[in-house]
């Protein structure tokens, strides 16, 4: 096999998500063999993505501005905020283009095992967004499994103080990071089936 450098590509390569040191080697060879066309581009890609990509400071989502695209948009209905886990699951519901809301990530679940609780989340951030006044509604996209289920029981009474009608998307939905294996479909049924917390 090749030098260090070529070893080094194939070890980062394998510790992507969904990526083994097979596929991770199959990648590494994909590009080498194109270095023009896709191993410098997608080099500069991550260098800037890596310089430019930050936390929303608002919501939480990525990307390369603060406040960022979502929360800036002036067309999207202010009053209705959607919490979801994950970044990823923001990700879904925009690129389904069900929900024309606002988004809040909480960056994880309650897991009293796994030893996260509340100051672990993305907590203050929603507070002082609802303590602004102008929410009418949060939704509750969290996931199904015992974990969503503590969280969103325990998030609908923290938020219940602030008048705001807390609802729950439709139950049986694979939430919680699970949210990009559903089809557009059943996403947007899930939105809106939702119902009071
Ligand atoms: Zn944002």
């Amino acid at each position: 096999m090749g030098g260090p450098e070529i070893e080094r590509l194939i070890e980062l390569l394998g510790k992507l998500p969904g990526l083994g040191p097979r596929s991770a080697r199959r990648a590494a060879l994909g590009l080498l063999r194109q270095p023009q066309a896709r191993l410098l581009p997608l080099a500069n890609a991550m260098e800037q993505a890596a310089r430019t990509v930050r936390t929303c400071a608002r919501c939480g989502n990525l990307d390369s501005r603060d406040p960022c695209t979502v929360c800036s948009d002036p067309n999207r209905d202010q009053g209705l905020i959607c919490v979801v886990e994950g970044v990823g699951d923001l990700w879904a519901l925009e690129r389904a283009g069900v929900h024309r809301g606002l988004y809040h990530v909480l960056g994880g679940t309650l897991s009293p095992l796994g030893g996260i609780g509340p100051e672990d989340l993305n907590l203050s951030p929603l507070l002082a967004r609802l303590e602004a006044g102008g929410v009418r509604e949060v939704i509750l996209a969290l996931g199904a499994t015992v974990e969503g289920a503590t969280t969103q029981h325990w998030l609908s009474e923290r938020l219940a103080p602030s008048g705001a009608t807390i609802s729950r998307v439709g139950q049986g939905v694979p939430m919680g990071g699970a949210l990009d294996v559903l089809d557009d479909g059943t996403l947007a049924a899930a939105l809106m089936a939702r119902r009071a917390s």
